[in-house]
């Protein structure tokens, strides 16, 4: 079964739902063509049947190798990136001035989706680079910027993200990978991290490594941590490769899914330390690592959307060929398609309705980065930093739940054959549970959203979404189409329930943070049900008004789907913000008694 981007859908996403063509408008992407979005998709699309799509399965059954300290990728792949990379495509978003395209970020998102549905366990290498070019360009010397970026933009060389410590995993405040100063203006790092994204490979000459380790005088905490760069292979003055750096994969874990993407337990100090570089300031490195990780959770926010589109897909494809029973009504012999049934097709608008919200949420993250980063009035960057902090919790856990649950969909319509592994569909549902768990867990994402988020200036930059949900709901009630039923009443009970929600919680914070933290998780979905639903009628009064997306109505009736169905959750979920907070805390007698 091979992928297809869904352009049409991506590009009213983009374009409408996230508010791509309005930021265009508004000249906050400079002289940016939004004309040649399309183009750049199509080719993206195209790329990824051809080349990523075909070993996605050869990935997963053939796995990586670690002997003689070096990691071999599944047979193809060193090719396929290979010819990725060429083609230009790590560069998307890359900054120019390093060789990179400049493209909006919110591209390069639609594109990250591309390559996470057709090969996740590809698509998260390039992933994790992207977020080491950005989290380098905001915070290294020029010196390291002249000697790492270019390679790193082409993606000549790639990056990883070294956090995690067998006993530091959510609380990276407690690793323990030690740096120590040699005189020189290097460091030698010494210590073990655990779990790393593409530690080792054999796709690229050299790996630059983004390490967090501690000095030996840094304060405790998240305060005393820095942030290092160690080049796999040392880079000599003339941009040749040097010395093997003493940084090496001792081990690689055997997984549920992903099992393409080696992860790497990583050794540094064997020889008596890896060399590595400062980025930034000493102790300032989560600053810097900030930088790296929230662009690396928009990133696995789309691993979400991609691999629930794959699963759509392939669901579909399925459903419109086995035939079980009849249509119902139906006399005479022979057997009808299961997509015939309303159980079936529920399933399938399930899929496509909660895919659809992922992705403009994920999009309207991007968007909002990019003109934080682009426009230039101060205020309306501002805003939109605000806006971009708010969502990306959102993107990360919303799309990546919503990847699970619309993979294990994918699994149930193909009955019994879901469960094989020959039809893949088993490999989606495997592949996508990692993303709730990595970038920071999706329960770490639901408190990053209440305390720092909604709790920052009085939870302003959450008033401000509501106020613009509000004017959608308004327009959708007046535009009297019928095909929306009853998606105004629904989503505006949705908007009031967020709403009610936000202020509890709010309110909680200071005086019972339990309450608020137990809180947590359900007010993030009741964000993205709300947001999502939202977002999804705002797509389908823009197809009204457009040509080019066949039927407008099919936009019309996925956002009544999804907001007779999804945003209708939103009053349980906020009953369930409010009022369970007292069981939780009184949990223990359950747990422990
Ligand atoms: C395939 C894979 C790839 C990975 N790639 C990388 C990588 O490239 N680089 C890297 O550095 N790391 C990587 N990781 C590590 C990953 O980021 C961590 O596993 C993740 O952050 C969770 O940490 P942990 O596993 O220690 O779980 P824990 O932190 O032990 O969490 C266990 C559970 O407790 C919850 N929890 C923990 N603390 C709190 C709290 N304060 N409040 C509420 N709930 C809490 C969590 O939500 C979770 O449900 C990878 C992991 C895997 C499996």
């Amino acid at each position: 079964m091979t992928y297809r981007a869904p352009i049409n859908d991506m590009l009213l996403a983009l374009n409408h739902g996230a508010g791509l063509q309005a930021a265009v408008e508004a000249g906050h992407y400079g002289d940016f063509d939004g004309d040649i979005t399309a183009a750049v998709l199509e080719e993206a699309g195209r790329f990824a049947s051809d080349v990523l799509a075909p070993l996605n399965r050869i990935g997963d059954q053939h796995g990586i190798k670690l002997e003689n300290r070096k990691v071999t990728t599944a047979p193809g792949w060193p090719d396929a990136y290979k010819r990725w990379s060429a083609a230009g495509w790590n560069a998307v978003s890359g900054p120019e001035r390093f060789g990179g395209q400049g493209l909006p970020l919110a591209i390069n998102a639609a594109c990250t989706e591309i390559w996470s549905a057709s090969n996740i366990a590809f698509g998260l290498c390039p992933l994790l680079t992207l977020s080491a070019i950005e989290a380098l360009d905001a915070h290294g010397s020029d010196e390291l910027k002249r000697i790492y970026l270019e390679k790193l933009v082409s993606g000549e060389w790639t990056g990883t993200m070294q956090l995690t410590e067998p006993q530091a995993g959510s609380d990276v405040g407690v690793l323990r990978t030690r740096a120590e100063r040699a005189g020189d203006g290097s460091y030698r790092i010494t210590g073990t991290k655990i779990f790393i994204t593409y530690g080792d490979h054999d796709m690229t000459d050299n790996i630059v490594h983004f390490v967090l380790a501690r000095l030996p005088d840094a304060p405790p905490g998240t305060k005393g941590i820095s942030l290092f760069l160690i080049p796999k292979f040392l880079v000599n003055a003339d941009g040749s490769l040097g010395a093997r750096n003493d940084i090496y994969p001792s081990g690689v874990e055997h997984k549920l899914g992903m099992h393409a993407s080696p992860t790497c337990t990583m050794t540094m100090g064997d020889n008596g330390g890896a060399i590595g570089y400062l980025i930034g300031e000493e102790n300032r490195g989560m600053l810097c690592m900030f930088t790296m990780m929230n662009q690396a959770r928009l990133g696995v926010g789309l691993e979400g959307v991609g691999i629930a589109d794959r699963a759509y897909q392939q669901a579909l494809a399925f459903a419109q060929e086995r035939r079980q029973g009849r249509r119902a009504g139906k006399t005479g012999n022979g057997s009808d398609p299961i997509i015939v049934h309303p159980d079936v097709k529920r399933m399938l608008m399930q899929m496509r309705a909660l895919t659809a919200a992922a992705r403009t949420i994920c999009y309207a993250t991007a968007v909002a980065l990019d003109i934080a980063a682009r426009a230039t009035d101060p205020k309306v960057r501002g805003e939109a930093a605000a806006r971009g902090a708010l969502l990306t919790p959102i993107a990360k856990a919303f799309s990546t739940d919503i990847g699970n649950e619309v993979a294990s969909l994918g699994v149930q319509i193909h009955g019994g054959m879901g469960f094989i592994e020959e039809t893949g569909a088993a490999q989606h549902a495997r592949d996508a549970r990692i993303t709730p768990i990595y970038e920071g867990t999706n329960g770490i994402q639901s408190i990053d959203l209440v305390t720092r988020k909604l709790g920052s200036q009085g939870g302003a930059a959450v008033w401000s979404l509501l106020d613009e949900l509000s004017q959608t709901v308004s327009q959708v009630e007046a535009c009297n189409d019928p095909g929306f039923g009853t998606t105004g009443a629904k989503l505006r009970d949705a908007v009031a329930s967020l709403e009610r929600a936000s202020r509890w919680l709010l309110e909680r914070l200071g005086a019972a943070p339990n309450d608020a933290l137990a809180g947590a998780t359900p007010y993030l979905r009741l964000f993205g049900a709300t947001l999502g639903g939202c977002k999804l009628a705002e797509e389908a009064l823009a197809a009204r008004a457009l040509e080019g997306f066949g039927d407008p109505q099919r936009y019309v009736t996925l956002a009544r789907f999804f907001a007779e169905n999804i945003a209708v959750q939103a009053g349980a979920l906020e009953r369930t913000v409010i009022d369970s907070a007292d069981a939780v805390n009184a949990a223990d007698a359950v747990l422990l008694g």
